[in-house]
């Protein structure tokens, strides 16, 4: 059943496509990220692009039909992929992720299936608008987000619209350095935030330091097989090393983030991931504190730091975001 506005009117509805490395998200929804009907499979790239996209575009008809619309009756197509891409050109340069996907044009193929706008947004950027439009961020003209999975991933909604950069490459935060000749990146740079705070490197870090005698090592079930997931649960239990792991975490964080404060200025900084699951005594209140011992009170004590909202959702509400944009 479609929603109706009081006046009977239809609510514009859209179709968000969120193509991950390992799983593909449909969703169709409407702008205040009400969710109509989903889907969800493994991306499993067969290594030619256009018969990936044929395979989309036969989920997203699908997800249609379930809810009784046909294409020419949604408002925009939103597609979250993974960068670099041009969201002009409506095309994705070389993913990593994505095997076979070079210099794909993905609007084309859409567009002339649906008949409808088509917008294309980098994950991160889509996150961050998803996080903006429904989720942590809402209300707020001055956003960063910032999520710490594998990697780090960052994006920026500055008075109230996405902010690209020179060759849509802003919000690479994971990137700046937080000590100079620091710790390998896997970017080929030394001392990247995202050698500190991303989930690969901490993982990574955990099993060459976590003593066989802490609590991580036994939740983990041996220190070589140490995980976020297992410091965080261990510091909760109030393990020694843990929690020092923990404090170092959120130590780099603020390092992350201060100077993004002192450039920006924004209202808010949602963080989603490793933070999200450490929570406000672990992670949030700490790193306030932190941030707010480096920046000036002028710039911290308007700010929010806060946890992402969307959890499980995001995948969805990122290609819904990005299809809002279509007509931004
Ligand atoms: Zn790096």
């Amino acid at each position: 059943v479609i929603p109706s506005a009081p006046g009977g009117q239809a609510i514009p509805s859209y179709l968000g496509i969120d193509v991950g490395g390992t799983k593909l998200a449909l969703a169709v929804g409407d702008a205040e990220g009400r969710i109509l009907a989903r889907r969800r499979r493994p991306t499993e790239p067969c290594g030619r692009p256009e018969t990936d996209l044929e395979r989309i575009v036969a989920d997203g008809r699908a997800l249609l039909a379930e809810v009784g619309l046909a294409p020419h009756e949604i408002a925009a197509i939103g597609v979250s992929l993974p960068g670099p891409l041009d969201p002009v050109a409506g095309v994705i340069h070389n993913p990593p992720n994505l095997p076979g996907w070079k210099e794909v044009d993905v609007r084309g193929p859409l567009t002339r299936a649906f008949g409808r706008p088509v917008h294309l947004e980098n994950d991160a950027n889509a996150a961050a608008l998803a996080e903006w439009r429904f989720g942590a961020g809402r209300g707020f003209r001055h956003l960063v987000y910032l999520t710490m999975s594998t990697g780090v991933g960052g994006g920026l909604v500055l008075d109230g619209r996405v902010y690209r950069g020179a060759g849509c490459q802003a919000g690479e935060f994971g990137h700046a350095p937080v000590e100079w000749e620091g710790e390998p990146c896997a970017c080929g740079q030394r001392g990247c935030l995202e050698a500190y705070v991303g989930g690969a490197a901490w993982t990574r870090r955990l099993r060459s330091v976590t003593p066989g005698t802490s609590r991580v090592a036994a939740l983990a079930g041996g220190a070589e097989h140490a995980r976020p997931e297992h410091a965080v649960a261990a510091a909760r239990e109030g393990d020694d090393f843990a929690r020092a792991e923990v404090e170092r975490y959120v130590g780099y964080l603020a390092r992350g983030i201060v100077p993004i404060v002192f450039g920006l200025a924004p209202e808010v900084v949602v963080l989603g991931t490793i933070p999200t699951a450490m929570g406000e005594d672990l992670c949030f209140a700490p790193l306030r504190r932190e941030v707010a011992r480096h920046a000036w009170p002028l710039l911290t004590e308007r700010l929010a730091i806060v946890p992402a909202a969307l959890g499980g959702d995001l995948p969805y509400l990122a290609g819904l975001a990005a299809a809002c944009e279509a007509q931004a």
